[in-house]
């Protein structure tokens, strides 16, 4: 098969290998599409702490089950499916309560071992999604992302009719937005710094401000009347968001922190206490998050048009990874067989 390799910062090759092996619990999916995250990009700069090369990364992808070694299966050979790619221990405190998803040795697909972006990958069985047999492939390839999304809404406050500010227009930020659309929240204002990515969300009729060139606290106030978001979710994972965060949020609101910050931020804890703000941290999906975000995707309850912008073959990977750098994009994808 054909699998596109990371063999160190800055390096990846399209390289012929051998189908891998699949394993006791394991099913063969032969990959439809793939799609390239933040997490790959940090992989590809050779900053990810984990990831080691040669790795074949791709966490975010589709495909069709060919092979499974094991027996009472909740999929057969011939499913669509899309793989929940995360590896837990089932032995750690987080594990054995439930929450497999904050395992305390949480590794994923395409970081901690092969992923997809790839013609074959070899899975846990346990972890794969049917899809409906009718599903665009492309909506399919990004069930990963909006589970993070449809995560982080329901683990939020948020009530009909509340007022949200999310804080990064990227398609994590975008996904974000239209659940809390979806949700039933009354404004929905988002921030980003880059122009192409503003155009973009407000092409999706999204309230978006540009935090450069306007001053986003006397906005927001002004927008709510004086009062602040009921919630901030903060996306960006910046310094200067999580600087503002708590100044955009009302009293008694609440700060749901789905980014991942690269360096910890100074977080304001006398907003914190002062005004009785509610911080939460959302970390991936669990399996009901999964099985929602494609029933939402496939009911089109979730708006995910225009979400990719890029579909690259693989022998382009360069490209597609360098698209991901300019910021400039939403999703991008990589085909890998039809
Ligand atoms: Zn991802
Ligand atoms: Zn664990």
């Amino acid at each position: 098969m054909q699998a596109l390799v990371y063999k160190g910062p800055k390096t990846i090759y399209v390289e012929s290998m051998n189908i891998p092996e699949v394993k006791r619990g394991e099913a063969l999916v032969r990959v439809f599409y793939a799609g390239i995250c933040g997490s790959d990009m940090h992989i590809y700069h050779g900053v990810h702490p984990r990831a080691k090369a040669p790795l074949i990364m791709g966490h975010e992808f589709c495909g069709e089950v060919v092979d499974i070694n094991d027996e009472d299966n909740n999929v057969k050979i011939g499913d669509m499916v899309v793989p929940e790619p995360l590896l837990f221990c089932g032995k750690c405190h987080a594990c054995l309560t439930g929450n497999y998803h904050v395992c305390y040795n949480l590794g994923l697909l395409g970081i901690d071992r092969d992923g997809g972006f790839a013609e074959y990958a070899a899975v846990p069985v346990s972890k794969l999604h049917k899809i409906p047999k009718d599903m665009s492939k492309v909506d399919a390839a990004i069930i990963e992302p909006v589970a993070v999304a449809v995560h982080t809404v329901r683990m939020s406050r948020l009530k009909i009719g509340d007022d949200v500010v999310i804080m990064g227009a990227g398609p994590i930020g975008t996904l974000v937005a239209e659940a809390c659309k979806t949700a039933g929240a009354k404004q929905i204002i988002m921030t980003d710094v880059k122009e192409d990515r503003i155009q973009k969300a407000r092409e999706r009729d999204f309230m978006v401000i540009n935090s450069l060139k306007e001053n986003l606290v006397e906005k927001i106030m002004d927008l709510t009347n004086g009062k602040g978001a009921d919630i901030v979710f903060d996306v960006a994972g910046v310094e200067a968001t999580a600087a503002i965060d708590t100044k955009l949020v009302r009293v008694r609101g609440q700060i749901v922190v789905v980014a991942v910050f690269n360096d910890p931020p100074r977080v304001n804890y006398r907003d914190v206490s002062f005004k009785e703000i509610d911080i939460v941290g959302v970390r991936v999906y669990n399996f009901e998050d999964y099985d929602m975000a494609i029933n939402l995707v496939y009911n089109k309850k979730i708006n995910v048009s225009n979400i990719v912008t890029h579909i690259f073959n693989l022998d382009e990977g360069e490209k597609g990874f360098k698209v991901m750098e300019s910021g400039n994009g939403m999703k991008v994808l990589f085909k890998l067989n039809d």
